[in-house]
């Protein structure tokens, strides 16, 4: 498989202050990849640095061949680098259909395909997005996102802080996209479900990578070690 993305001893500062110390992984076209680790080991930092609300500071971060510190946002969007942004960002007095639209780009996901993946979205079709709630937005966000047609889906705290039902729909509607020709690199802290879902697992540590391999091959020592479970 050719990467899609490909991260190549990454470094990243806030200030003076370095959070990623080299990292490097790839995401392959389709697949789907889990970045784990401890709080405060990177996997945000990681994420800012790809979608470039962080310059990273050393290394090099490919992806589809491009080297993306040389392409502007707008053309990395254009070539299919998507994101869900942090805090489930929607426009708050757009509808459903709204902002749906808004981010509409050709390809093969349209309203039905998305209305289809998250039956609540079309049941709130008219509603304000500010209206929603917070499981509803994320779905909105994810929603968005997809309508863009993007080659890679960047998607932090996937479920965190949402109500158990609401999680549950995101997770199933996450393991309807796997498979398909989207590529995915995901963070969230529920580890089984995250577990399920990729196909494989980055392990940061201090702004690292420390581990890498197939979700299938998490043994409890790796998660216990790594991830603190
Ligand atoms: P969590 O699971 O808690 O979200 P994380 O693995 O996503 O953690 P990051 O948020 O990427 O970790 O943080 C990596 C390091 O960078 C941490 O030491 C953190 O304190 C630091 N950091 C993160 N954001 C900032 C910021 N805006 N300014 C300064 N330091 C930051």
């Amino acid at each position: 498989m050719t990467a899609l993305l490909e991260l190549d001893g990454v470094t990243a500062h806030y200030g003076h202050v370095q959070a990623l110390f080299g990292v490097s992984l790839s995401v392959a076209e389709g697949e789907v990849v889990a970045l784990m680790g401890r709080n405060g080991m990177g996997k945000t930092t990681t994420i800012r640095t790809v979608c470039r609300m962080l310059p990273h500071t050393a290394g090099r971060i490919a992806f589809a061949g491009a080297d993306l510190a040389r392409t502007p946002s707008h053309k990395a969007a254009r070539m299919g680098l998507g994101l869900v942004p942090e805090g489930r960002r929607c426009f708050p007095n757009l509808t459903v259909t709204e902002n749906l639209t808004a981010a509409a780009r050709p390809g093969p996901w349209d309203m039905d395909r998305v209305t289809a993946l998250f039956p609540r979205l079309a049941e709130r079709r008219g509603q304000k997005a500010a209206t929603l709630s917070g499981g509803e937005q994320q779905m909105l966000a994810i929603g968005r996102a997809l309508m863009t047609n993007p080659r890679l889906m960047l998607l932090d705290e996937a479920t965190e802080g949402l109500a158990p039902v609401v999680r549950q729909e995101i997770w199933a509607a996450l393991r309807q996209l796997k498979g398909g020709a989207l590529s995915i690199l995901l963070v969230d802290k529920s580890m089984k479900e995250l577990a399920a879902v990729a196909d494989r697992a980055v392990i940061l540590e201090r702004g690292a990578d420390v581990w890498t391999g197939a979700t299938g091959a998490l043994t409890p020592d790796l998660t216990e070690r790594y991830l603190g479970v």
